[in-house]
C-alpha cells in the first residue's frame, strides 16, 4: 500500500541521479517559507504538516513547486554566491591544450595529408587507421593509466592525477577530462606525431580534431551527432541553454566533441 503510493508519487525524471539541485535547493527553501507563514498565522501544526509533506514530495518527485524546472536553475545562477552544484555527467570536457588558432592548424593539418577532401574536409584513411590503433591500445587501461599516458603525450612537462570521473592533466594549466576525451587527445597526438606534425601543433590540434573522430575511443561504438539536454534545460555559465549539438557515442552516449554555437564563436 504505502510502497505502491510511493511508486505513483515519485518521479525518476528529476530524482536519483538526474535530481536537478537548484531546483530541489530552490523548493526546499519555498516549503520552508510556506511552512512558516502557515504556522505563524494558523497552527504550528498546519506549518509542521506542510513542511512533512513539501519535504517528501521534493525527495520523490525532485520538486513541488510547478513549472520549477523553469526557473529554478536560473535563480540558483543569478544568487551572487558560488553553490558549487556538481554538474559533472553535463560539463563539458576540457582539451588537453587550449587551441589557439584553428584555421592555421587545419592548413597544417591539410599539408600533413591528415586531412583531406574538397568541400567537406574528412580524415585520410591512413591516419584514421592508426588514430583508431591508438585508442585501441589506451582502451584497455586504467583512468589512472590513461592519465598519465595523457601527461605523457603533452609537449611540456604535466602531472596526472584521476578525480571523481575526471582526468587530471596538470602542466601549463589544468585540464579535466573525461576519460574519451583523454584517450581520444593522446592516441590523436601519438597518431600526428607518427603523421610528421611536430607535438606542439599536435596537442593545440588534437582538440578540433576530435570533430573528425572515427569511432568512439572509450568504446569503439559509432559516432554520431546528436543533441544533449541538460536536466532542467540549464545549468551554468555559458553553458546555459537547452540544448547542445555534440558528437556522442550511439553505444556508450559518451559525448566526444561539443559544436561551438555559432554566438560564441562570432565573439
Ligand atoms: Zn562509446
Amino acid at each position: 500500500m504505502i510502497g505502491q503510493l510511493i511508486d505513483s508519487l515519485s518521479d525518476p525524471e528529476y530524482t536519483g541521479d538526474r535530481r536537478c539541485w537548484p531546483c530541489t535547493l530552490v523548493n526546499a527553501v519555498l516549503v520552508g517559507l510556506a511552512a512558516l507563514l502557515v504556522g505563524r498565522r494558523w497552527r504550528r501544526l498546519g506549518g509542521v504538516v506542510v513542511l512533512g509533506i513539501g519535504g517528501v514530495l521534493i525527495a520523490l518527485r525532485g520538486y513541488v513547486v510547478p513549472y520549477t524546472p523553469r526557473f529554478a536553475p536560473q535563480l540558483v545562477d543569478r544568487l551572487p554566491v558560488d553553490l558549487g552544484f556538481d554538474h559533472a555527467p553535463a560539463e563539458p570536457s576540457d582539451s588537453l591544450v587550449a587551441a589557439e588558432n584553428p584555421d592555421r592548424l587545419v592548413g597544417v593539418l591539410i599539408e600533413a595529408g591528415v586531412l583531406t577532401g574538397d568541400e567537406m574536409l574528412h580524415l585520410e584513411d591512413g591516419f584514421a587507421e592508426t588514430w583508431t590503433r591508438e585508442m585501441d591500445t589506451l582502451r584497455g587501461g586504467s583512468d589512472r593509466e590513461i592519465a598519465a599516458a595523457a601527461a605523457e603525450a603533452v609537449p611540456f612537462d604535466a602531472d596526472s592525477t584521476v578525480s571523481g570521473e575526471r582526468l587530471l592533466v596538470a602542466g601549463q594549466r589544468d585540464a579535466w577530462l573525461s576519460r574519451p576525451v583523454a584517450i581520444a587527445e593522446t592516441a590523436g597526438i601519438e597518431a600526428l606525431v607518427a603523421a610528421g606534425v611536430d607535438r606542439e601543433t599536435a596537442a593545440s590540434a588534437v582538440g578540433p580534431l576530435r570533430m573528425f573522430l572515427p569511432v568512439c575511443p572509450d568504446c569503439g561504438g559509432t559516432v554520431a551527432e546528436s543533441t544533449i539536454q541538460n536536466c532542467c534545460g540549464g545549468t551554468k555559465g555559458i553553458y546555459d541553454r537547452p540544448d547542445r549539438e555534440v558528437l556522442a557515442c550511439v553505444d556508450c552516449e559518451s559525448v566526444l566533441y561539443e559544436f561551438q554555437p555559432l554566438d560564441e564563436t562570432a565573439d
